[in-house]
């Protein structure tokens, strides 16, 4: 059977990983988590200085983004693709507040972001991949089979996000983390490279009252539907 591409764009912490990852493993496609691509340059700016006081060094970062590899590999034991820069594995340490609370500054440099495009566009060229991100349907791959937009309630947000950060051993109050996922969204709305807009022809999925297998079955079937559609107008 054909396989399509599937971009998911959405507001912060409203699941779209779960949610991809899950369907990718379902269909056995790849999924790539373009949050963590930016959640590790932001990493590697923390560790090296290049944002300081919560300010970035612009010029510092150019200079240093030839030398910033993102790169994924897939984890048998997990059964996903996970995050590492310049050959380490991050995967757990992009997921802290710290990283979060930078991550749009970062993610709004222009440059920084062709930079991932062009590796996210590479890593999804021959379709068969499940992509989540901020950009994904509106600029990374306009042309997606299937776009799907996310959303939830603030609340309901904050709580599944503080949940995540406390069975990592992160412990935060409940209004630092909602303040973050709020900050980011209007961050990210509002930038003037690839904000994050809803894409015309994406369908809208608002998971506040769907459990985890709904949100997955909703999807499934909206993939089988489009694959049928089209395997009879083509025969
Ligand atoms: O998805 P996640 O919450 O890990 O993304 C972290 C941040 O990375 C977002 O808040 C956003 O600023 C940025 N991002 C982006 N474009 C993407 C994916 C993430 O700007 N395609």
């Amino acid at each position: 059977m054909s396989k399509i591409t599937v971009a998911i764009d959405g507001y912060s912490s409203c699941g779209k990983s779960t949610l991809a990852k899950a369907l990718a493993q379902k269909l056995n496609y790849n999924y790539i988590d373009t949050g963590a691509m930016y959640r590790a340059v932001t990493l590697y700016c923390l560790r090296n200085n290049i944002i300081v006081n919560s300010v970035v060094n612009l010029p510092m970062l150019l200079e240093n983004l030839s030398a910033i590899q993102v790169s994924f590999v897939y984890n048998n034991i997990t059964k996903s693709s996970e995050v590492f820069l310049n050959g380490e594995h991050v995967e757990k340490d992009i997921r802290t507040l710290e990283v979060a609370n930078h991550v749009s500054k970062i993610a709004s440099i222009k440059e920084v972001r062709e930079k991932m495009v062009s590796l996210q566009r590479e890593m999804g060229k021959h379709k068969g991949v499940i992509m989540d991100g901020r950009d994904i349907g509106t600029h990374v791959f306009p042309d997606a089979e299937l776009k799907l937009f996310m959303t939830a309630d603030n609340d309901v947000r904050a709580q599944r996000r503080l949940d995540e950060l406390m069975s990592k051993g992160e412990h935060h109050t409940l209004d630092e983390v909602k303040h973050n996922i709020e900050k980011r969204d209007h961050d990210d709305t509002t930038r003037k490279e690839s904000p994050l807009i809803q894409a015309k022809d994406a369908i809208v999925l608002d998971n506040t009252d769907l459990s985890k297998e709904e949100q997955l079955n909703y999807v499934v079937k909206l993939i089988d539907d489009f694959l049928l559609t089209k395997d009879t107008l083509v025969n």
